[in-house]
């Protein structure tokens, strides 16, 4: 019995000709049954690979990202999340847009072959050369911010990856220390969570908790709109490179570890987002990768 059997003899509910039914089911891995009803929701999660073929910088080993992934995905197979999300500089920089483009594919041949149901969030780093609508076409992603709900939970995929005067990033326009959310953005985000019921978990890949060179310089704007909704439950992030946490407002911002850093699979990081029933969050941690729990409120 594994650590994710614990709801193998939960009562769940169906919906049977139009007959609410109590059943005891056996199933190992919950799914989602009669529409919107929530049960366990497993989330896998990975962010800044930087994927590249060419030799490490720093502690930046753009090479082995490739194993650390199917390391990680050997984890995610056992463990079957819903849903897969990579939260942004899933490549790094090459000279020329055609050897990006190669970067792009090696590393998507893997994390696309984990799950079906996979959100890319953009960093940086994924549209250095590349323009976003290459990017997004290459990984098969209609939008770069957009929302959908899974079991019961409402996720919204934010893209801070604008200039100041709104201009999107691509073919190296930008600074990275200027990261925001347009105002069209930040509306469509009150729309969204507006229309929504349900409890919410916010993906981005640029810090929305800080005010320093790694946040979204309007992040205290989107922080407002979260608070109000009442009902965001956390945000993951990515873009530090670091472990990091911090709850405003009673939202849990969490900043994942990098799978680019150090060298060997023991420096790798990724993790996997259970979401319980009751709205407790469990995030189990790999590799350097903090672990977190959040019970509910
Ligand atoms: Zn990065």
């Amino acid at each position: 019995m594994n650590q994710h059997d614990h709801l193998g003899s939960t009562r769940r509910r169906f919906l049977k000709n139009g007959t609410l039914v109590l059943a005891t089911s056996a199933l190992a891995s919950p799914r989602l049954v009669g529409g919107d009803e929530l049960s366990t929701l497993r989330v896998g999660l990975v962010t800044d690979l930087h994927y590249a073929d060419k030799a490490p910088a720093g502690s930046r080993h753009y090479r082995e990202s490739l194993a650390k992934l199917s390391e990680a995905a050997e984890q995610f197979r056992k463990d079957d999340p819903a849903f897969l999300v990579e939260l942004g500089d899933l490549i790094d920089a090459a000279d020329s847009v055609e050897v990006e483009q190669g970067y792009l594919q090696t590393i998507n041949k893997t994390f696309a072959a984990i799950s079906r149901d996979r959100h890319y969030v953009l960093g940086n780093h994924c549209v250095d050369t590349l323009t976003k609508e290459e990017f997004l076409s290459s990984v098969g992603q209609e939008k770069s911010y957009y929302s959908f709900d899974r079991g019961g939970v409402h996720f919204v995929v934010l893209d801070a990856c604008f200039r100041s005067d709104g201009e999107p990033y691509g073919r190296k326009n930008f600074k990275w220390t200027d990261a925001n959310i347009p105002p069209v953005e930040l509306q469509w985000l009150k729309a969204d969570l507006a229309a929504s019921d349900k409890p919410v978990v916010v993906f981005a890949h640029q810090r929305l908790d800080v005010t320093h060179n790694h946040s979204v310089k309007n992040s205290a704007d989107v922080r407002q709109i979260l608070k109000e909704s009442g009902r965001v439950l956390a945000v993951f992030q990515g873009h530090s490179h670091q472990n990091d946490l911090q709850d405003i407002d009673g939202i849990h911002y969490c900043t994942l570890v990098a799978m680019v850093e150090g060298s060997g699979l023991e420096s790798s990081g990724y993790s996997l987002l259970e979401i319980k029933p009751d709205l407790s969050l469990h995030l189990t941690g790999f590799r350097n990768q903090a672990s977190q729990t959040w019970l509910s409120k």
